[in-house]
């Protein structure tokens, strides 16, 4: 397994009163949907928003960020992550409150089906799409995640952030730059916390249709897998699983990495996969679509970190 050479020590004499905790080459394959990759050179899980922002404000300006939520989204390449990898937690970045005028107040840690579910109770409609995304907030925000016709941007008032230099900032629905999976929000900016505008509804009408949404997910996604949901983004006016059942790949492996049987936009981990295994395998269905119907899918599902040769370490 890749070892990165231990930045901590002189990460730590930077930061005297640091209160989160700051691991030297931490695993985080388990952090992942797919659990394939190697460790983060240095894992830091902030205590809070002002752990945070005094972090990044003395991390020096060379050493790369990079933040995930709960992973339901990612490849971990092989190789690792240089640098900083942030991961937030449910004790500093957890908290859900409702506010008046059916808004609810949500730290970026917190699952995405606990906004849902928080909603539900305080009979707020709007927000039930959440409850069949597995994310976090954070990761909802920078994906646009959505489903079943609601989408992130369609209910966000504002959300906070820190940049690279340590600087709060707060982006109003407009400063996201929303598009369907997208965030043009600067890359840098790591959300802590999100305002979300609901309506008024029927509690028993609001369960019922996360009823339906838990249901039709159990019946058309291979949930219980080790995957990272949909691989590829629809192309305009296309389905990706269309193109890519179409195009001969339902089923397709490569390693022990195989195109879901069930959903053929999603990629499977079937236990021994690598995260280059994976990859290639999502490699091969792209070349495959192209050949079969000239249209060029994009990756949906992030990936980050170096391949297991890099010599860079
Ligand atoms: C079974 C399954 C079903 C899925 N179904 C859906 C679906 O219906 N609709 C849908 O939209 N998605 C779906 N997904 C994909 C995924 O759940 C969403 O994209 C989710 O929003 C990712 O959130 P996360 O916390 O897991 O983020 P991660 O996967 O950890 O990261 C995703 C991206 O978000 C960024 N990010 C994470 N946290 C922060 C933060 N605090 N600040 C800034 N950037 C951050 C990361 O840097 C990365 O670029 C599904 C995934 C699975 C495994």
């Amino acid at each position: 397994m890749t070892t990165f050479p231990d930045i901590v020590p002189d990460l730590k004499s930077r930061m005297p009163e640091l209160r989160g905790r700051l691991m030297a080459n931490a695993p985080l394959k388990d952090l992942t949907w797919f659990r394939v990759g190697g460790p983060a050179q240095a894992l830091f899980s902030p205590a809070d928003e002002a752990d945070l922002a005094y972090f990044l404000a003395r991390l020096p300006a060379e050493v790369p960020v990079t933040v995930i939520g709960l992973g339901s989204n990612l490849i971990v390449r092989d190789g690792g992550v240089p640098g900083v990898v942030i991961r937030l937690g449910g004790k500093g970045f957890g908290a859900i409150a409702v506010e008046e005028g059916h808004r609810l107040r949500v730290g970026t840690a917190v699952p995405d089906v606990k906004v849902a579910r928080a909603a539900a109770d305080a009979a707020i409609d709007g927000l039930a799409f959440y409850r069949g995304i597995p994310g976090s907030i954070g990761g909802a925000l920078r994906m646009n995640a959505g489903a079943h016709g609601g989408e992130t941007t369609d209910v966000l008032i504002e959300a906070r952030g820190v940049d690279r230099r340590g600087e709060v900032r707060v982006f109003r629905h407009s400063d996201m730059g929303f598009a369907y999976r997208h965030s043009s929000a600067p890359a840098d900016v790591i959300f802590t916390e999100a305002l979300f505008q609901g309506r008024p509804g029927d509690q028993a009408a609001i369960l019922a249709e996360m009823e339906r949404v838990t249901e039709a997910r159990e019946a058309a996604q291979p949930i219980k897998e080790k995957t990272g949901g949909s691989t590829f983004k629809n192309p305009p006016g296309r389905k990706a699983w269309q193109l890519i059942d179409a195009a001969g790949c339902r089923g397709l492996t490569r390693g022990d990495a195989q195109v879901s049987e069930m959903h053929c936009n999603f990629l499977i981990n079937r236990g021994s996969a690598t995260a280059a295994d994976i990859e290639g395998l999502g490699e091969d269905v792209r070349r495959r679509v192209y050949e079969h119907s000239g249209i060029e899918l994009e990756w949906e599902i992030k990936r980050i970190g170096v391949e297991a040769d890099w010599d860079g370490a």
